[in-house]
This record gives C-alpha cells, sequence and structure tokens, in this order.
C-alpha cells in the first residue's frame, strides 16, 4: 500500500504541472492587497522626511535642497510603515513587485518646479 502510494506521488510530481512558476517568463498573479512596492506623488509629497526616519531599512532618502524623493526597492521589505506614516498620503503601496533585474539600483522622483 505505501509502495503505491508513493509511486503514484511520483508519477504525478513527474507529469503534473510543475508547482512552480517560471517567473519572471510567467508574469505572477498579483491580488488587491499584495504589498508590492512603494510609489510617491511627489506633487503631493512636502519632502517631510518622516518616511525617511520610519524606515526600518533605510531604503528612502530625502532630499530637500533638491527637491527629490528616493526609494531603494531592494533595501524595502514592503512593511508599509512610511505608507502609514506619510502626513500627506502620497505614498501608495502598489500592488506589483519590482521588476527582477542583474543590478541593483534605486528610483528617484523630483518635484516639477525643481526640475525644470
Ligand atoms: S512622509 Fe510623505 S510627505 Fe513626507 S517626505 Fe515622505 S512621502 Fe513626502
Ligand atoms: S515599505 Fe517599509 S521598508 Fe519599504 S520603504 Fe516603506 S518603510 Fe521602508
Amino acid at each position: 500500500m505505501g509502495s503505491f502510494k508513493l509511486g503514484r506521488m511520483t508519477m504525478r510530481s513527474l507529469l503534473g504541472k510543475p508547482a512552480t512558476a517560471m517567473y519572471p517568463v510567467v508574469p505572477p498573479v498579483y491580488f488587491e492587497r499584495t504589498k508590492g512596492h512603494v510609489e510617491n506623488d511627489i506633487e503631493t509629497c512636502i519632502l517631510c522626511s518622516i518616511c525617511e526616519k520610519k524606515c526600518p531599512s533605510q531604503a528612502i532618502v530625502v532630499d530637500k535642497p533638491a527637491k527629490s524623493w528616493t526609494i531603494d526597492p531592494f533595501r524595502c521589505v514592503q512593511c508599509n510603515a512610511c505608507v502609514i506614516a506619510c502626513p500627506k498620503q502620497c505614498l501608495t503601496m502598489v500592488n506589483t513587485y519590482t521588476a527582477p533585474a542583474t543590478s541593483k539600483s534605486t528610483l528617484t522622483v523630483t518635484k516639477a518646479e525643481a526640475a525644470s
């Protein structure tokens, strides 16, 4: 009985659908509340640095003179602390993951009046 069960499990593993997906070739299915990555509506941001201070992984850098906000998505652990702490509600936890990359990079957004 035991060996029959083992044989059936083995055949199911060999011939059945893989238990894992070939990410990123097969796009993942995102749920409504998936904690994917943080985005900032920079025009609403007041560059107060509260998110930078709240971040447990030092993933955010606010540069007030340059009017820029930078996030290192490879440091972010999607804890949502910055989103909750932001007094202007300009941070959003978007439900898609950061795309895989061969090298680490940061993402900077700058206020329009500073960029022009
Ligand atoms: S907490 Fe909000 S308003 Fe303050 S710097 Fe961060 S994103 Fe901008
Ligand atoms: S979600 Fe958490 S780890 Fe990611 S930037 Fe915000 S506070 Fe930092």
